[in-house]
């Protein structure tokens, strides 16, 4: 009896961590989200999506990187 009363336990406590470490990811995630919604743009040259802070702007287009800023002809 002791055994399988441990192993509920067990069972519990696991559970209990796992909702409790689900639960900080999705509070997290939705910091970020609610935060990089504000502004997303697609790079001109490969249509990756970038929050605007990290994209590069040249001739009044995004690009995710200065090679694809710089490199258009390829
Ligand atoms: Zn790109």
């Amino acid at each position: 009896m002791g055994k399988i009363l441990f192993i509920v336990i067990a069972l519990w406590l696991i559970f209990t961590i796992l909702k409790r470490y689900f639960n900080n990811v999705n509070s997290s995630e939705d910091k970020q989200a609610s935060k990089r919604s504000e502004d997303m743009v697609q790079c001109h040259r490969c249509g990756i999506h970038m929050p605007k802070s990290d994209s590069l702007v040249v001739n009044d287009q995004y690009y995710c990187c200065a090679e694809h800023g710089k490199d258009q002809d390829v």
